[in-house]
């Protein structure tokens, strides 16, 4: 599985900094400074070339996605993990792919003083996205009631090329096409890229305290004024935060994102709503009855089973009242899966319970689920020697699969 080393420079002091794709802090071990790495999109690589002296280069952009195709069908879900890239422009005999060549490489980040011709794009993630959605159902039984994504890198890389009396592919440094075959004359405009990543001391932007974080965490905590932190853009939002506050030991918390949407087109509001649509055993008295609907999924990258299995159960559960606001007390899992992710799997852990299920194929299509609010919430797990164990409400993840997903 592919997974890009990034040459860089601390922005503090210059030193050269190797980070992993998944990075999000950087410590530099010589000035001691932590920064934020923030974009306002996708992170943006260039692939190097491996002559570049005296070339016109020309970088192409591929969208990159690894993640996972979560497909809602009549029967359940079905699972596709992909780690596939797709040029950005149409410009034959462009290669539609990078292949697999760029594993080895250590790319960097796109810079707007760049040399070089960095071409426009000419389709958005989300149309490359739906075309990959469309290659790899092709299998599948029909209908297909619903498609989503669990990304674990979304990301843009430019790729150069150079043309002499033909095209050549500048990483390698070998021709793309026979003899007498230079640039295409179209999809290949473009100019300076209009990009950059930005760098922000991992200071808290309400006391200037240091945050803490894992270097892969999306979210960090100032723990002087109690408060947690999250990428919006190319700055740092606060966001809301609570935590099962447990009688037991804590082994580690892992997070996990109530996120609260509109969905009062199929009634869906709050908890006995809930009991009804999903045709609950339990009997919901009346007050936890007139609970706000919230769905659960974890915050962190997880086997994409073991993501909707957790989420189903918690979103049934609608444990929110269990839960105060407050950072966890002890170690915590990094936040690794983005809200923006988590949103995309609702329509999928709803499928998964809504009854009768026959009205799904009519239904899901045609509903639009809009996430209003979302809280990071912290649940207490307890370590044995195969499972992280949640002692209330007996869910458990499994360690293997848990390392495992450091690459999904
Ligand atoms: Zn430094
Ligand atoms: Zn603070």
């Amino acid at each position: 599985m592919t997974t890009f080393q990034i040459e860089n420079q601390c922005p503090q002091c210059g030193a050269p900094a190797n980070l992993e794709e998944t990075d999000r802090l950087f410590a530099c071990p010589f000035c001691r400074v932590t920064s934020l790495l923030l974009t306002r999109d996708y992170f943006r690589y260039v692939l190097p070339a491996r002559n570049p002296v005296g070339k016109d280069l020309v970088y192409v952009p591929y969208w990159r996605f690894k993640g996972i195709l979560l497909f809602s069908l009549p029967a359940g879900i079905e699972y596709k993990f992909i780690d596939v890239s797709h040029c950005a422009t149409d410009a034959s005999p462009i290669p539609a792919t990078l292949g697999l060549r760029s594993q080895a490489l250590k790319l960097k980040f796109v810079t707007p003083e760049m040399p070089g011709r960095f071409v426009r794009l000419a389709r958005s993630f989300d149309d490359t996205l739906a075309a990959f959605n469309r290659r790899f159902s092709q299998a599948l039984p029909r209908p297909i009631l619903h498609c989503a994504h669990l990304g674990e890198s979304m990301s843009l890389m430019y790729s150069p090329f150079y043309a002499t009396d033909q095209l050549y592919d500048a990483v390698l440094d070998r021709p793309v096409t026979a003899a007498g075959g230079g640039f295409p004359d179209t999809g290949l405009a473009g100019g300076r890229p209009d990009w950059g990543v930005r760098f922000v001391a991992a200071l808290c932007p309400a006391c200037g305290w240091d945050l803490e974080g894992a270097r892969n965490t999306l979210a960090m905590f100032c723990r002087n004024c109690q408060s947690a932190w999250y990428p919006a853009g190319e700055a740092l939002a606060q966001v809301e935060s609570a935590c099962l506050e447990d009688t037991v030991e804590a082994g580690i918390y892992f997070p996990f994102w109530q996120i609260t949407c509109d969905l009062s087109a199929i009634g869906l509001k709050s908890y006995a709503d809930l009991a009804r649509i999903a045709n609950l055993p339990n009997v919901v008295d009346r007050t936890a009855g007139l609970r706000e609907f919230r769905f659960w999924t974890p915050a962190f990258k997880i086997r994409a089973q073991v993501f909707m299995r957790l989420a189903e159960s918690l979103t049934l559960l609608q444990a929110q009242d269990r839960v105060a606001p407050m950072l966890p007390p002890g170690p915590h899992h990094p936040v690794t899966l983005p809200v923006e992710e988590a949103c995309e799997s609702l329509k999928v852990v709803l499928a998964a319970f809504f009854k009768p299920r026959r009205v799904l194929p009519e239904m899901l299509p045609a509903l639009t689920i809009r996430p209003m609010q979302h809280t990071l919430t912290y649940l207490p797990f307890i370590e044995d020697q195969h499972d992280f164990i949640q002692p209330q409400t007996r869910l458990a993840i499994n360690k293997n699969l848990l390392s495992l997903s450091r690459s999904l």
